[in-house]
């Protein structure tokens, strides 16, 4: 099969810009699989996997120019938004010449500046459409002073190489200046860091080259295996950016300078890189068929993201427990933050996790101030329902099996063979467990229930509180409120139901005064404050929480406390 040679050079990166060549041969000669009629359909994604929302990459392609092997310019035609037809006639070589233009700094899409190029590659390379499968060889000509970062095969003469167009899209190119550490784990891990610190702070990068390498190897204990050759973790640091994308060696995230400025910001930064690592076994790998065999013209519709992003929600943050990186304090405010967060969403009475899921492409990725009374997010909710259900694998079996069972039952027979996992997943956590599951599938992932939290927290030892936030209490005998949030004077989400919805307030409203006046009864406010404490006695429920959190029973204390109020009006 041809191969696709692609140069990539970066003499216009202050423009934002990144100049592509593309080689490959045409014309029969024999060749299977080569390309050999008189026409060529060259394409770009519309979407990437991880991401699920139509971007439609073409977007940022100009200039592009096609010449045959006479350097003879070739008639290109616009098929449709994302392809091209190009004469392919009486030449053996096709060479295609294009630029993308790349200024947003997220983790799937591209930034080229002054400073650097993170290259995503659906978002960079246009491809033959009939060449998806063939071995593809990259070469970055790298300003000076910038280095080329990236999970893909190195071959001398700093050629890089990828099996098909799939992988080379699974391995962003970083190149730019980055200060690299080692990662000290049971598989070869790197971590890439660019962008300047913000300087100070309690935490450095030599701490958390050390943190990643325990949350390597608990990862891959949890699993059995690792599943990556090698694994590289490219991390930039700029103000006003979040976000992380899984591949399958690597991940792209973003985080902000002052990362080391305190706990919450540092704990915050290994969640997130925990949660990445861990899409190399959940999601990456164990994964429904419409996310690993895909079209890259369309949606891939799964009713299943809440078992990739929600079994990684509760994974991350338990991994930073199970390796002692954080406190079961800390651990149990993190999901006291999301207990709350989901309790302020009404949405969650309208969507199931399966619903949410399947429109991903339309309701999670393109948010619009009345989701939050008709949506409910697969990360919240379904984390949590994963952390609900391993206290409930944990207690129905007296501890003999846990969440882990299910997550290496999936990895043996679907994640580490590359075999698709099913619609339906009731079936192999019953297997992995030993146990019915059918109300726990039926009401809160098929249906719309919440996790019994508070019922699982108590077999542990631990009580789950909700009451009002004094500060809220107008009269001094019950809390009260409009159900609406504000951004400075302007409405901006009104919760179905609510004393502001019975009075007309719409998103988009501007509270001021005399011009129309709307009378509003303030309503009783459902809680706003959570708090996870412990209770005496535990008894048999204290020895069920040392063998969870791996140390004794807290006694009587408050662990955890969160109030939403400022959330709301
Ligand atoms: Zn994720």
């Amino acid at each position: 099969m041809s191969r696709l040679h692609y140069a990539i050079r970066l003499d216009a990166a202050s423009h934002h810009l990144a100049e592509i060549e593309l080689r490959f041969a045409v014309g029969g000669q024999g060749v299977r699989g080569s390309i050999d009629s008189a026409t060529v359909e060259l394409t770009m994604p519309a979407w990437c996997p991880g991401s699920y929302l139509i971007r439609d990459y073409a977007r940022f392609v100009r200039d592009l120019e096609v010449r045959g092997d006479d350097g003879t310019r070739r008639t290109v035609t616009k098929r449709d938004k994302s392809t091209w037809t190009v004469d392919a006639s009486h030449t053996r070589e096709l060479r295609v010449r294009y630029a993308v233009y790349g200024h947003d700094l997220t983790v799937r899409t591209n930034h080229i500046d002054g400073d650097h190029a993170f290259l995503h590659g659906p978002a960079t390379f246009v491809y033959p459409t009939l060449l998806r499968a063939a071995p593809v060889e990259v070469t970055v000509a790298a300003p000076s002073g910038w280095t080329v970062t990236t999970a893909m095969a190195w071959q001398p003469n700093d050629r890089l190489t990828a099996a098909s167009i799939d992988e080379l899209y699974d391995h962003p190119i970083h190149v730019g200046p980055v200060r690299v550490h080692e990662v000290a784990a049971r598989a070869p891990v790197r971590l890439a860091i660019w962008g300047a610190r913000a300087p100070g702070g309690v935490f450095d990068e030599a701490r958390l080259a050390t943190d990643l390498a325990a949350i390597v190897d608990d990862h891959i204990a949890r699993c059995g295996a690792a599943p990556f050759p090698n694994y590289t973790f490219l991390l930039m640091l700029a103000h006003d950016a979040y976000g992380g994308l899984e591949h399958r060696n690597s991940s792209v995230n973003l985080y902000h300078p002052h990362f080391a400025s305190s706990r919450k910001h540092y704990e915050g930064l290994l969640e997130l890189l925990s949660h990445e690592l861990f899409h190399a076994w959940n999601g990456k790998r164990i994964a429904p068929r419409p996310l690993l065999d895909f079209d890259y013209t369309r949606e891939a519709y799964t009713p299943c993201l809440w078992l990739m992003e929600g079994l990684t929600s509760h994974y991350d943050r338990f991994a930073l427990r199970t390796s002692n990186r954080i406190t079961a304090k800390s651990f149990l405010e993190k999901v006291l933050d999301d207990w709350a967060r989901l309790k302020a969403t009404p949405g969650r009475a309208r969507q199931s996790l399966e619903a949410s899921s399947f429109d991903a492409w339309i309701k999670l990725y393109k948010p619009d101030e009345s989701n939050l009374n008709t949506t409910v997010s697969y990360y919240l909710k379904g984390g949590l329902v994963m952390f609900a259900l391993d206290l409930q694998i944990r207690r129905r079996t007296e501890g003999a099996r846990s969440l882990d069972d299910v997550l290496r039952l999936l990895w043996q027979r679907h994640g580490a063979v590359g075999e698709p996992h099913p619609d339906q997943l009731q079936p192999i956590f019953e297997e992995a467990t030993g146990l019915a599951l059918g109300e726990v599938f039926d009401r809160q992932i098929r249906g719309t229930e919440d996790p019994e939290l508070a019922e699982e927290l108590r077999h542990v030892g631990l009580e789950l509180r909700a009451s009002a936030d004094p500060a809220q209490i107008a009269d001094g005998a019950s809390a009260v409120w409009l159900g609406a949030t504000l951004g400075g004077t302007k409405v901006t989400g009104v919760l179905d139901d609510s004393p502001a919805y019975a009075a007309g307030l719409a998103p988009g409203d501007e509270i001021i005064a005399r011009l129309v006046r709307v009378p509003v009864e303030l309503g009783a406010a459902p809680p706003t404050r959570y708090e996870i404490a412990g209770v005496a006695d535990a008894g048999a429920a204290a020895a069920r929480y040392q063998a969870w959190m791996g140390e004794p029973h807290p006694g009587a204390q408050v662990l955890a406390t969160i109030t939403t109020t400022a959330r709301w009006v």
